[in-house]
């Protein structure tokens, strides 16, 4: 049978380099295994969810490659959760209960006070009818507990093995609020049975969630997908990635001029048994990603590893991937391919090409020590037409000439003919500078 996969974020922020990581594990998992892979948008948190967040979401997991083959948005779902919620409620796994969360702040305290785990003690549980119907007299609402089954959840985790997790340590977990709103736990359940979810791969930090899931896909007599709980990424001090952290949004990375490939590298194959590598393409990726092979342990990631992994797919573009993005920064395109060839190894981002167009096509400050030695490199200029052996044929003349050599001949004629001390190949970047400007720049004008 073939995989059903889901990406299931709250649009209540933009994606970042750690939503990356599950979105990408699950897209290239569908992509390998030749399955489906759906974006659900959690977003039963109406304060918080917004159409523009959803709608970012999609086009930032577009510019990462992914496209999903479903859509669906949890809002328009609440008549099936409501359904099971009413399920549960006639199988006696749901139950009211009252307490105002300072109630059950004092609880918690006396529990621990009192060296004892904090966990819910189900008084609701124990309430009589009449108790219930003169709390709700008094004005309360109910929330709904569902109620755990004591004793060990298993499961085989295709990132961490066996797992086990003791139900009894944990509390009653609330699946409704007051207002009759639902938290993330029953929907979620609710989805990836009727949309057929057979893995459900997300971060570690849903662990819990799962055991808690699993009774309630077992409450309600669906299938239990296969999970697979991957390790979540950390700065390189250790500390978790929050949606603050503006500069890794996805969006900040792409405005910053970074590659898909570059970032989508990063986030993947940190903290798997794969060196972090340039890919071109997501199935490159996918052929690198076996769930098998992430680590338990934090993946620790280097944001300064972006740009040396950029660099190095730039430097592997050819002109005419690029030729529409040259365009949009102004460069001509009837000189765009030999443009590219001269300048790419020296760009860390694409957009980099701009400074060096510049510096092609001028105004450009010399900087010259020794206008006589710079007029006479300029008096040997040979006439065009100017072709990749120019810069060769001109600099034997003058180093001829001038009986200079080595940087002390090659230096000042970069800084005349550039204004700067580094730069791409001068064979290169000569013939698209052209005599006119070669020479005036030489002469020690502006040009
Ligand atoms: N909305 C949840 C989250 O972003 C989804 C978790 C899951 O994959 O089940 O954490």
């Amino acid at each position: 049978m073939a995989p059903v996969v889901r990406f299931a974020p709250s649009p209540t922020g933009f994606l970042h380099i750690g939503n990356a990581r599950p979105a990408l594990l699950n897209a290239l998992y569908a992509r390998r295994e030749r399955g489906r892979f759906v974006l659900r948008l959690d977003d039963t948190d109406t304060a918080r969810s917004t159409a523009e967040f959803a709608a970012a979401i999609d086009e930032d997991l577009g510019w990462l490659g992914i496209v999903p083959d479903r859509r669906v948005r949890q809002s328009d779902r609440i008549a099936l959760y409501d359904e099971a919620a009413e399920r549960l409620r006639r199988a006696g796994r749901l139950y009211p209960a009252y307490e105002t969360p300072d109630e059950l702040e004092r609880r918690r305290r006396r529990q621990l006070g009192r060296g004892q785990p904090p966990i819910y003690d189900r008084a609701a549980l124990r309430l009589s009818e009449a108790e219930r119907a003169a709390l709700e007299a008094e004005g309360r609402r109910p929330h709904w507990r569902f109620r755990l089954d004591p004793g060990p959840v298993t499961w085989t985790d295709l990132v961490r093995g066996e797992c086990h997790v003791d139900a009894g340590s944990l509390s009653d977990p609330v699946l409704v609020r007051e207002d009759g709103s639902y938290l993330y736990t029953l929907p979620s359940v609710v989805d990836d049975a009727e949309m057929g979810i057979t893995h459900v791969i997300r971060g570690e930090d849903h662990v819990t969630n799962t055991a808690v899931q699993i009774q309630i896909f077992s409450a309600l007599g669906a299938p239990i997908p296969v999970f697979a709980h991957h390790n979540l990424l950390t700065t390189a001090s250790g500390e978790g990635l929050s949606k603050r952290l503006g500069h890794l949004s996805l969006r900040g990375l792409r405005a910053a001029g970074f590659e898909p490939g570059a970032v989508a590298s990063l986030a993947v194959l940190t903290g798997s048994a794969e060196a972090v590598r340039p890919v071109a393409d997501l199935d490159e990726l996918a052929g690198l990603v076996d769930l098998a092979h992430v680590s338990r342990a934090p993946a620790k990631f280097d944001e300064h590893e972006l740009e040396p992994l950029n660099a190095r797919l730039v430097h592997a573009m050819d002109a005419a991937e690029v030729a529409p993005r040259l365009a949009a920064l102004g460069i001509d395109p009837a000189v765009a391919a030999p443009f590219w060839a001269a300048v790419r190894a020296n760009l860390v981002r694409v957009s980099d090409a701009a400074e060096w167009w510049r510096v092609v096509r001028g105004p450009v400050t010399p900087a010259i020590a020794d206008p006589a030695f710079a007029a006479q490199a300029a008096a040997l200029l040979p006439p065009e037409p100017w072709d990749g052996a120019t810069w060769k044929g001109w600099t034997e003349a003058v180093k001829a000439g001038s009986g200079l050599k080595g940087k002390a001949l090659f230096l000042p004629l970069r800084l005349a003919l550039t204004g700067l001390d580094h730069g791409p190949d001068l064979a290169g970047l000569l013939p698209l500078i052209g005599r006119a400007r070669a020479e005036a720049r030489l002469r020690g004008e502006a040009a």
